[in-house]
């Protein structure tokens, strides 16, 4: 019932859906070690491919009813969806490290599984109307169709966080642009502080603004990814926090920035001509993006 609750959350904020994403994430990875997780759902994948197989020579000889068989397929189907949302979903991979196929295959795996099951439920609601099972046994089909819809809302939500991470990015990018063409920069605001970031800093400002706002920092992209490195963007050892640096709580970690002279680039609005995406950049601007004076 504890992981239920945690899916359950529906975000309509940034950093509600960055807390979402990433409590389901640790939830789930506190139940069962990511490769272990893995692997286990390989061999449940590899059992039930076996089962097929056997049914089908069964099927073969008359010893077994065709709906046997396509029983077993129906359940390889799924472990088979279970095991992309291994992959995705539920691993530890960054973001934005996800494929356009990896994000495409998780939201088409999670949606599959809501509907074999959504189907299910149909078909025992059609025997429990004809008398032929009792409502208690309609329950244990009915709360899997419940967390697997709230799987689904969780592979949406994931999407929509790697988008708004993909906007933060081009940001980024469009900054760097900005400073080659000398375009003003009133968007975006930056402080050298002492020039260094290191993780203890990131760990002593996460765990201050939790303690302050009761929600984990929202960071929306930790260190390098494939999709900086598809922009061009050197983002090593930077992180970016999916705060607005106008709202009260990017005003207060500024400020905490400021205190402990940590190096910050606040983006306050979009660079003409680019999407809005305000976030707050922890540590040094890197050479491809590039430092304009405050
Ligand atoms: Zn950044």
């Amino acid at each position: 019932m504890r992981k239920r609750s945690t899916f359950r959350t529906r975000c309509v904020t940034l950093p509600c859906l960055v807390a979402a994403v990433l409590g389901a994430q640790a939830a789930r990875g506190s139940e069962t070690p990511l490769t272990a997780s893995s692997e286990l759902s390989n061999e449940i994948v590899d059992r039930a491919k076996v089962d097929v197989a056997r049914i089908q020579t069964l099927v073969g000889e008359g010893n077994l009813p065709q709906s046997s068989l396509e029983l077993a397929e129906a359940r390889l189907a799924d472990v088979k969806d279970e095991a992309i949302l291994s992959e995705t979903l539920y691993s530890s991979l960054k973001l934005g490290d996800l494929t356009a196929e990896q994000q495409a295959g998780m939201l088409d795996a999670a949606q599959r599984r809501f509907e074999r099951q959504a189907n299910l439920v149909g078909e025992r609601q059609k025997l429990l109307a004809m008398g032929a099972i009792a409502r208690v046994e309609m329950r244990s089909v009915e709360t899997e169709l419940e967390t697997r819809r709230h799987v689904l809302d969780l592979a949406h939500d994931r999407i929509r966080l790697i988008e708004a991470q993909r906007q933060m990015a081009l940001e980024e990018q469009n900054l760097e642009h900005a400073l080659e063409s000398g375009t003003s920069r009133k968007a975006m605001l930056k402080f050298e502080g002492n020039g260094h970031f290191y993780s203890s800093d990131f760990e002593a400002v996460a765990a201050a603004f939790e303690q302050q706002f009761h929600y984990p920092l929202p960071v929306t992209a930790h260190g390098q990814t494939r999709l900086h490195q598809s922009l061009g963007l050197d983002h090593r050892g930077k992180i970016d926090v999916g705060l607005n640096p106008e709202a009260p709580e990017g005003i207060w970690l500024r400020r905490l920035l400021e205190e402990r002279q940590i190096p910050y680039i606040a983006f306050r609005a979009a660079v003409p001509g680019a999407a809005t995406a305000p976030h707050i950049h922890l540590g040094t601007g890197s050479s491809r993006i590039g430092l304009a004076q405050r």
